[in-house]
């Protein structure tokens, strides 16, 4: 059996939809390096300002899988943030469906400002979603994460590929953090004190010092860290009413 690549997860997740590319090869994807007996040849799968040669797998190779091929040609999945099983795709948007997505694609949408609770609830999300493999990308640059991400099988600790960079959540370690984040960003406190620490005097004594005192001690521990950061750009004001 050969090992799953993340492009192929994805591709799976959307049903496999159909490349005319391709034509029979015997050998390597140069990208994943799952074995192959048709592919998409190098010249069309790469435009001339292809740079991350040291990203393929297989440089000795000429031709690329259906599934890493159709990955590249889909803009979509660079500028917005997605969960991916083999039989879903979850995709954060902030509104409306994007256009340049095929609708053909059974695609589950879901909203931006819920991403962060999702990450913490990936038990619940898998239920829905159906998978057992998946890869988390939060997108924070115009690049391809997928040929990066990491296949998780935990929902509890896994991998998200943030932008160029894999980060390690562990749901457990990061929950209060996660509780109390919410907590005072909900209560006004701004995501620049709340990534320094350096909370406003007035906002203090209106929310209560022992209160936030609190919350520090759970807080201080994690500030600056990767996972700290990101978070704080992923909170969200719960609507009133
Ligand atoms: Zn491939």
């Amino acid at each position: 059996m050969t090992e799953l690549k993340p492009s192929w997860i994805v591709y799976n997740s959307l049903g496999r939809p159909n490349v005319k590319e391709t034509e029979k090869v015997d050998g390597y994807c140069m990208v994943c390096g799952t074995h192959i007996k048709e592919g998409v040849p190098q010249k069309k799968s790469f435009s001339g300002n292809f740079t991350n040669w040291d990203k393929l797998q297989r440089l000795d190779q000429t031709h690329v899988c259906r599934a890493c091929y159709f990955c590249f040609k889909q803009n979509w999945l660079r500028n917005y943030s997605f969960i991916a099983g083999e039989r879903r795709l979850a995709l954060y948007i902030a509104k409306n469906i994007p256009s340049t997505i095929d609708d053909q694609y059974t695609i589950v949408f879901r909203r931006r400002n819920g991403l962060l609770d999702d990450l913490f609830n990936i038990r619940s999300l898998k239920n829905n979603i159906f998978y057992d493999n998946f890869i988390f990308c939060i997108n924070n640059s115009r690049k391809h994460m997928i040929f990066r991400a990491t296949i998780n099988t935990n929902p509890e600790t896994f991998i998200i590929q943030y932008g160029d960079t894999e980060l390690l959540l562990n749901t457990k370690t990061f929950k209060k953090v996660y509780v109390s984040l919410q907590e005072l960003y909900n209560s006004g406190f701004s995501k620049r004190e709340l990534k320094t620490g350096g909370y406003k005097s007035h906002k203090i004594m209106r929310y209560g010092p022992k209160k936030i005192g609190e919350h520090e001690m759970i807080l201080e521990e994690k500030r600056g860290s990767v996972v700290f950061n990101l978070m704080i750009d992923l909170l969200y004001k719960e609507k009133n009413g």
